[in-house]
């Protein structure tokens, strides 16, 4: 790939293009790094040191820089996420704002589901197109060892709203961890179905702040699909199928109801990737795993123009590298969490 390609237009904008050929559609914007839950393989007990407000992206400039991705460089949906994005108290006015932008982006939001209850019919009034929520087990004791807190039925009550809301597809992302939840596969699938919920599993990664993770103590994709083939019949649906999406999916007892599983450690999806990612305090990761970021904050206060933003962040783009390293013997977790990435 020649560095001409990096000015290659798709509908006359500028694309987010990689030197592997990879365009980068889907932004995963981080709303906020706080969040109610303690998840285990998230955050330790006592939370984390929390960004400085002043540090924080504002909600306009939020919405200026998905405004110049949409508009300069061919961003086509959206994911708010954090941290718990419901935590952002701007959310529904910063969804309002980005659903009138043209073109105009899909959007959804990863959220614990705590609040949800509350602000579903709201986001859905605001353009909001889709919720993913995160719920790990059925069991409301497992829930409290898992997240710390006591709030299983605020997720469920969240689900049931986002459904009611329109808010569909709802999905539902669970991690699965040895000795705690993972035996429940066949239950939350058979749950999920009964509730028209599409369940994805997510492997655990190496992206928790107290670094606990290990290859060998986790719960891998093929523990998952032998577990849920316990009850169900599942058939693989075509590769072609699976696109840049990071979930392979399985027809459930012939279909059409389905179940994925994110294979991000066993699997990697990295060749397909078509993400970028802007923190809460405004720095651009081009992979979840990146151990370096670009600070679109500072040009962006420094009173930059768009343009000059935009070409910041395709330099951005530019220097993603090929995968995620994993398997790399030399792989280094980076400094940050999953949760002040933005999941
Ligand atoms: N708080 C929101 C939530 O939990 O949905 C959004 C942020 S959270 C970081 C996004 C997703 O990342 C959740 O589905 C969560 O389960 C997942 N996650 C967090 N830490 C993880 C890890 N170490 N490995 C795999 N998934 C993880
Ligand atoms: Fe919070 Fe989401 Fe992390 Fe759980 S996974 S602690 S809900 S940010």
């Amino acid at each position: 790939m020649t560095e001409d390609k990096r000015s290659e237009t798709r509908e006359g904008a500028h694309v987010l293009i990689d030197t592997y050929g990879r365009v980068a559609t889907d932004l995963r914007v981080s709303l906020t790094d706080r969040c109610n839950l303690r998840c285990t393989y998230c955050m330790p007990e006592e939370g984390l040191q929390w960004l400085a407000k002043p540090d924080l992206l504002t909600d306009d400039e939020i919405v200026r820089l998905i405004d110049l991705a949409v508009t300069h460089l061919g961003i086509e949906e959206v994911r708010f996420t954090g941290g718990e994005p419901l935590l952002r108290p701007g959310l529904v006015g910063i969804v309002e704002r980005v659903a009138a932008l043209e073109p105009r982006p899909r959007m959804s939001i990863t959220t614990n589901g705590i609040g949800l209850k509350r602000t579903a019919a709201a986001l859905k009034q605001a353009g909001l197109d889709r919720v993913n929520v995160s719920l790990d087990t059925l069991r409301p004791d497992v829930f409290k060892t898992l997240t710390r807190r006591n709030r299983h039925q605020d997720v469920l009550d969240g689900l049931a709203a986002a459904s009611d809301a329109g808010l569909t597809p709802v999905k539902v992302n669970s991690v699965l961890m040895p000795g705690l939840n993972a035996d429940e596969a066949p239950d939350l699938l058979a749950w999920a179905l009964e509730h028209a919920y599409e369940l994805r599993f997510i492997e655990q990664m190496p992206l928790d702040a107290q670094h606990g993770w290990k290859r060998e103590g986790m719960v891998t994709a093929q523990d998952i699909l032998a577990s849920l083939r316990t009850r169900f019949e599942l058939t693989e649906e075509g590769a072609g199928e699976r696109g840049s999406a990071p979930a392979e999916r399985w027809l459930v007892d012939g279909g059409p109801q389905r179940v994925g599983v994110i294979a991000s450690v066993t699997r990697p999806f990295c060749a397909a990737c078509d993400r970028t990612r802007l923190t809460a305090d405004g720095q651009i990761r081009t992979c979840l795993f990146a151990t370096e970021e670009t600070d679109l904050r500072a040009l962006l206060r420094s009173g930059a123009p768009d343009e000059e933003i935009a070409e910041l962040w395709r330099k951005a783009m530019w220097g993603k590298k090929a995968g995620a390293g994993l398997d790399d013997p030399s792989f280094v977790q980076p400094d940050r969490p999953m949760s002040a990435i933005g999941g």
